[in-house]
C-alpha cells in the first residue's frame, strides 16, 4: 500500500501555523486540518460541541482530550483525507500524541514542522492578524495587509478579527502552549520525524523550506 502523508504542524500561537498549512495544502493538494476551524465554526453555528467549548476557548485554555480525539478521528475519516492530510492545531499535548498515534493507520507517514519564530514578533503578529470568515484567507495589517480596508482580496468580504486574539487572551494562549505544546517537540525529535523551519524570514522563503522539509511529491 501507497504511504500516505500525515503533517503535523507545531509552532506557538502566531508562528503562521495557518498561513503555512494552507499554502502547503494548496500546494499538495490534501485537505488542511484546522481544530481552532473547527471548533470556531461550532461556536458559530451554536451547535451542542459549540455550546461546551466556548467559554474554554475565550479562555485560550485547551478543549479536553476526547472531544478533540473524536473530532479529529471523525474528520480524517473523511474521503478526502485518502491521499493524506495536514493538522494545524492538534495533537496539543502528550495526551493527544499518545491517543492520536493509535488512531494511526501503519502506512501513515507522519512529518513534523516546527516553525520557530522570534518572541517579540509574535504579538505584533497576532494583534494584526485578520481572517476572512468566508474563504479562511488569513491577513495581518502589519505585514500582508488586504489591498482595500479590512475587505478580503478574493471575495470581499469584511475580515475579523479572533475573540481570543486580544492581548490578555494571547498572553494565556502563550502560556497553554509552554506548558501544554513544547513537550511535543523533544517528543517527535527523538522519534526522529520533527523538521525545524525559520518562520522569522518571508512568508514564501518559509513556505518553500516547509516543502523541502516535508519532501513530499
Ligand atoms: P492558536 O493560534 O492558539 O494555535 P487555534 O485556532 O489553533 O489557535 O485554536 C484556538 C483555540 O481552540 C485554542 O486556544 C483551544 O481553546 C482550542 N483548540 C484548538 N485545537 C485544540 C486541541 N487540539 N486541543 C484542545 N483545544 C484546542
Amino acid at each position: 500500500m501507497n504511504r500516505i502523508p500525515v503533517i503535523i504542524f507545531l509552532g506557538v500561537p502566531g508562528a503562521g501555523k495557518g498561513t503555512q498549512a494552507l499554502r502547503l495544502s494548496n500546494e499538495k493538494g490534501i485537505p488542511r486540518i484546522s481544530t481552532g476551524d473547527m471548533l470556531r465554526q461550532a461556536v458559530q453555528d451554536d451547535s451542542p460541541l459549540g455550546r461546551m467549548v466556548q467559554a474554554i476557548m475565550k479562555d485560550g485554555r485547551l478543549v479536553d482530550d476526547e472531544t478533540m480525539l473524536k473530532l479529529v478521528q471523525d474528520r480524517i475519516l473523511r474521503p478526502d483525507c485518502r491521499n493524506g492530510f495536514i493538522l494545524d492545531g492538534y495533537p496539543r499535548n502528550m495526551q493527544q500524541a499518545g491517543q492520536f498515534e493509535r488512531i494511526l493507520q501503519p502506512h501513515m507517514d507522519v512529518r513534523v514542522v516546527k516553525i520557530e519564530v522570534a518572541e517579540e514578533d509574535i504579538v505584533k503578529r497576532i494583534a494584526g492578524r485578520r481572517t476572512c470568515p468566508k474563504c479562511e484567507r488569513i491577513y495581518n495589517i502589519y505585514f500582508h495587509p488586504p489591498g482595500k480596508d479590512e475587505l478580503c482580496d478574493a471575495d470581499q468580504t469584511p475580515l475579523f478579527r479572533r475573540d481570543d486574539d486580544l492581548e490578555d487572551v494571547v498572553r494565556r494562549r502563550i502560556e497553554t502552549y509552554q506548558r501544554e505544546t513544547r513537550p511535543l517537540i523533544d517528543y517527535y525529535g527523538s522519534k526522529q520525524v520533527l523538521q525545524l523551519v525559520n518562520g522569522s524570514q518571508n512568508s514564501n522563503l518559509v513556505a518553500d523550506q516547509i516543502l523541502r522539509a516535508v519532501d513530499l511529491n
